[in-house]
């Protein structure tokens, strides 16, 4: 059972931070990361995507990843899917967690997936179908994240009641919840309360739990904390915030997960994340990531000296 007070923090480096970048992360030092995340107590990972290996190929051994988290006690196995085909692979593979996204941005959605809003809520209810027939303690949650919550970078804006509109589709096409994600990093605090609060009280505030936020204008954290005000309890983070914006040079990709979880420990919330040891996860990403550049201030300043948790 879970604390009130307990803050879940979704490691999405493997598949969001991967994914952004060229150097295709060796399959061990993969297994390697997540064990050792896991190992520090992080309590869902997003391993992979299932897309197709030319498209991404440095996700391309997703299955296998999924293999190998599902070996770790405890540990909610998540990963993205594109669509049914991504879907069924993520069942046969066993993930526990299956999110599918789906842009706001009508404009972005035909451009990254070819598919229309309209043709996106047919494959979710095709992918709720399939889950359907499996037997229930074998069932996915099945999660439907809204891209470009926040604003798009080919329609700039988008509106609240467009929000609303997918949110409503997609929990009447059988999601189990949806999530919001600012795939641009155009979140500002305010407009995080405005919105989480519209779609929660539209949708119920139980469908709406978890935001997915990029650091890309640095008001990752200044966001985090305004969701958490208004009920927000799972956050997606990629250790060193690797897969940095290439058009906002010194963003990070994700919010930092070190950075995140030094916040909310620091606040009182409980995360079940040892600092200390997330740290060192951080040296496993550096070696097989030579090349990349990793984020995070706590990383780079350290720990402040001295007791201070709680106070
Ligand atoms: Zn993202």
């Amino acid at each position: 059972m879970k604390n009130k007070n307990f803050i879940e923090i979704s490691e999405v480096g493997p598949r969001d931070g991967l994914q952004s970048i060229k150097t295709i992360m060796p399959l061990k030092a993969k297994k390697k990361w997540i064990s050792a995340a896991a190992d520090a107590g992080v309590p869902e990972i997003e391993v992979g995507s299932f897309v197709p290996a030319q498209l991404l190929p440095q996700l391309a051994d997703t299955a296998e990843l999924v293999a190998h988290a599902l070996t770790i006690p405890n540990l909610t196995v998540a990963v993205l899917v594109p669509n049914l085909k991504g879907a069924e692979n993520a069942i046969k593979a066993g993930a526990h967690k299956i999110t599918i996204p789906l842009s706001a941005s009508e404009t972005h959605s035909l451009k990254n997936v070819n598919r229309t809003h309209a043709q996106m809520i047919e494959e979710v209810k095709n992918i709720v179908a399939l889950i359907k027939t499996m037997p229930s303690d074998k069932k996915p949650k099945f999660e439907g994240g809204i891209s470009t919550a926040f604003g798009c970078t080919l329609e700039g804006k988008v509106s609240k009641s467009k929000i609303i509109e997918i949110a409503y589709a997609l929990m009447d096409a059988g999601c189990n919840e949806v999530g919001l994600s600012d795939t641009t990093g155009y979140a500002t605090p305010n407009h995080i309360i405005k919105l989480v609060k519209a779609v929660k009280s539209e949708i119920g505030e139980q469908n709406l739990t978890g935001l997915h936020l990029h650091n890309t204008r640095g008001l990752g954290l200044a966001n985090v904390v305004a969701a958490l005000d208004h009920g927000i309890t799972t956050f997606d983070a990629s250790l060193g915030g690797i897969g940095g914006c290439p058009f906002a040079p010194g963003a990070s990709g994700n919010i930092v997960t070190e950075d995140l979880v030094f916040m909310l420990n620091s606040m009182g919330y409980e995360t079940g994340i040892d600092i200390e040891k997330l740290l060192h996860v951080r040296e496993i990403v550096k070696e097989a990531l030579p090349e990349e550049t990793l984020y995070g201030f706590l990383p780079e300043a350290g720990m402040p000296k001295g007791e201070y948790y709680g106070e």
